[in-house]
C-alpha cells in the first residue's frame, strides 16, 4: 500500500505554497492517469499530491485575439467537444478525439500529457506545429517557454520543481491554413501510437507553400519539428514530387529506436509514407477539419 497526502488547494497562491511546504516531496495531480500509474508501479513515490482538476485558472478554453489559452486542466473530452479548438487548432481536436478511450479522455488532461513528456503523447505533434507556447508558474512569477524547448528527453522537461504548468496558448490557425494529425498505432483504441504526427501549412495566392510546420513524435527522444523537410518546401509549389522530397527528408532526420511497438527501421519507414499521406491531405481541400486514423 503507498500512502500519501491528498491536497485540492482552492488557488494557485495555496497550491505555490503547498509545493514548496512539500520540499520537492510533492507532486501536481491533474487526471491521474499517468501518475497513479507511475505511483503504483514506484516509479514516484509523493508524499503530498496536490489535485489542480478543478482549480479554475488551469480551466477553461479561451480565444483571445490571434491566440487560443487552454487551461492546463482542460480534458482531452472537453478539447474535442469545443468548437474553438476544432475552429481555431483542429489537429489537436483530432489528436484528442484519437487518444485512448473515453473513459481516459474524460480524466486525461492536456497538461499532464505535455508534462509527463512521453516521445508518444498525442497531443504534443499538434502543439509542436503549432509553435504553442506554455506558460510556467513558480514562486518567482510566470514564464513563458515554447514548447519546443520545454521538452528535453524522454520524461523530462525544464519544468522547475516547485512549478506548475496553468496554460498552453497556440496561436490560431488563419483561414488559409491547414492542419491535420495522424496516429498511427496497433489498434484503433487504447493504443499507444507506434509514430504521430501533425503538420500545418498555408499557401500563398501564388500557389507557393507560404509557412509550413511538421511535428513526429514517437521517432526521437522527445517529440520532434521536422525541420529539414519544412525547409524544403517553403517558397515552393506543394507538386507531388516536391512533397515525396519533404518526406524522405523527415525519415532522414527522425532518429527512431527500436522497442516493443516497432522497430526503427520501420518507425522509419511509417514516417515517409505517413508524411507524404499528411503532406497531400493538408495540399488538398479539407484537410483542416479531419484527422487521421491508423489503418
Ligand atoms: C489506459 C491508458 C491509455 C492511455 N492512452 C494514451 C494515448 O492513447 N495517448 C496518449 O498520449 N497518452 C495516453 N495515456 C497517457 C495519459 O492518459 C496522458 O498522458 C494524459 O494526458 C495525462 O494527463 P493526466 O491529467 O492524467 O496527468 P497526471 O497523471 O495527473 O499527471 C501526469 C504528470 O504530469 C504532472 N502534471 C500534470 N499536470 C501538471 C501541471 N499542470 N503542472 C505541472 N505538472 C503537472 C504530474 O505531476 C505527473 O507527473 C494513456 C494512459 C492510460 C492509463
Amino acid at each position: 500500500m503507498v500512502y500519501f497526502d491528498y491536497v485540492k488547494p482552492p488557488t494557485l497562491e495555496h497550491l505555490l505554497e503547498g509545493l514548496r511546504q512539500a520540499r520537492f516531496e510533492g507532486a501536481v495531480l491533474a487526471g491521474g492517469t499517468d501518475l497513479h500509474v507511475k505511483i503504483r508501479s514506484g516509479v514516484a513515490c509523493p508524499r503530498v499530491v496536490f489535485d489542480i482538476s478543478d482549480l479554475a485558472p488551469c480551466r477553461g478554453i479561451v480565444e483571445q485575439g490571434n491566440h487560443l489559452r487552454l487551461g492546463a486542466a482542460v480534458r482531452m473530452s472537453e478539447i474535442v467537444a469545443s468548437a474553438a479548438v476544432r475552429r481555431k487548432a483542429p489537429a489537436l481536436a483530432a489528436a484528442a478525439l484519437q487518444m485512448s478511450s473515453r473513459q481516459i479522455r474524460n480524466r486525461a488532461t492536456l497538461g499532464g500529457n505535455i508534462v509527463t513528456a512521453s516521445p508518444a503523447a498525442d497531443a504534443v505533434p499538434p502543439l509542436l506545429a503549432a509553435d504553442a507556447t506554455l506558460v510556467l508558474l513558480g514562486a518567482d512569477g510566470t514564464r513563458e517557454v515554447p514548447l519546443a524547448e520545454f521538452l528535453t528527453g524522454p520524461g523530462k522537461t525544464c519544468l522547475g520543481k516547485s512549478e506548475v504548468l496553468t496554460e498552453v496558448v497556440i496561436p490560431s490557425q488563419g483561414p488559409g491554413c491547414r492542419s491535420h494529425f495522424v496516429k498511427v498505432g496497433r489498434r484503433k483504441a487504447q493504443a499507444i501510437s507506434i509514430i504521430n504526427l501533425a503538420g500545418r501549412i498555408d499557401i500563398g495566392q501564388d500557389g507557393l507553400v507560404r509557412d509550413v510546420g511538421i511535428a513526429l513524435g514517437a521517432v526521437a527522444p522527445t517529440a520532434m519539428r521536422a525541420r529539414q523537410a519544412e525547409k524544403a518546401l517553403i517558397g515552393r509549389a506543394p507538386s507531388a514530387k516536391n512533397l515525396a522530397e519533404a518526406a524522405a527528408l523527415a525519415a532522414e532526420e527522425c532518429r527512431p529506436i527500436s522497442d516493443v511497438r516497432a522497430t526503427g527501421s520501420g518507425r522509419r519507414l511509417l514516417v515517409e509514407a505517413w508524411t507524404l499521406r499528411l503532406l497531400h491531405l493538408l495540399c488538398e481541400t479539407g484537410g483542416a477539419r479531419s484527422g487521421g486514423r491508423n489503418s
